[in-house]
């Protein structure tokens, strides 16, 4: 293992999503510059603060009434990657966040991989509560919900969003298409109010490679975040550490 790379790919990281790469225009002194970013930090992560507390006291639907916890998403104000799933299962809706499960777990091992933690993305679902039993969400239940995931991609503006599985896919995308025809290519999302493009990089949902785990779906599943991850300049290592 060449040492002195890897330390200086975990700089560039973490250099590369500290918010500060993304100040252009005209040179300013480093103390403004770090001011502004640390006063979109805070302007953010309050704006996300506040949709995640309407999303906790949101009854729109028929899902407020047999949630335990609302689970609103987590992460980084300035992520670059948005991840994107479908609804929260038990795990999620017994601890309030998402992805938190096994398929969260195998969500984990694919963000390591690409040399990042949960902490430098942004995750969260279609559906901000857990539909009873893990059923699919119902059309009604993404109208009312859908809002509170638009709002979220209009403050993080994501370089790319990643919709895992046929559902974010398919209701982000506005498309009846299968998964394996969504996937591996990038697409343009828009928002209701027409912010966009954000580039959508669709793939396979964690918990569908966990009950198909084959060597194929690995490698598809890699392949789409190895694009995600050239689309924004990140190093990729060959073989990745997508083996687990
Ligand atoms: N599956 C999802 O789509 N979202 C979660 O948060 C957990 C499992």
């Amino acid at each position: 293992m060449d040492t002195k790379k890897v330390i200086r790919q975990h700089k560039e990281m973490n250099e590369f999503f500290s918010g500060g790469f993304t100040v252009k225009g005209t040179p300013r002194t480093v103390a403004a510059q770090t001011i502004n970013v640390a006063e979109q930090q805070d302007s953010r992560e309050s704006q996300l603060a506040a949709i995640a507390e309407e999303v906790r006291k949101c009854c729109c639907c028929g899902l407020g009434t047999t949630r335990k916890n609302a689970v609103p998403g987590e992460g980084y104000p300035h992520a670059q990657i948005v991840f994107v799933g479908e609804a929260p299962g038990g795990d999620e809706d017994m601890q309030g966040r998402p992805f938190v499960g096994r398929a969260g777990q195998l969500l984990d091992k694919i963000i390591a991989a690409m040399g990042l933690k949960r902490q430098d993305v942004f995750i969260c679902n279609v559906l901000k509560c857990r539909p009873p039993d893990n059923r699919d969400p119902k059309p009604d239940e993404i109208v009312s919900c859908i809002h509170f995931l638009e709002k979220q991609l209009e403050i993080i503006k994501p370089e790319i969003i990643v919709a895992l599985g046929a559902h974010a896919a398919r209701t982000l995308l506005k498309s009846n298409d299968a998964i394996g025809q969504l996937r591996g290519k990038f697409l343009e999302y828009y928002t209701a109010s027409g912010y966009g493009p954000i580039k959508l990089m669709a793939t396979y949902h964690p918990a569908y490679l966990l009950r198909n785990y084959s060597d194929d779906n690995r490698r598809r599943v890699w392949e789409d975040m190895q694009k995600v991850m050239r689309e924004l300049g990140m190093p990729v290592s060959k073989g990745g550490k997508q083996s687990s």
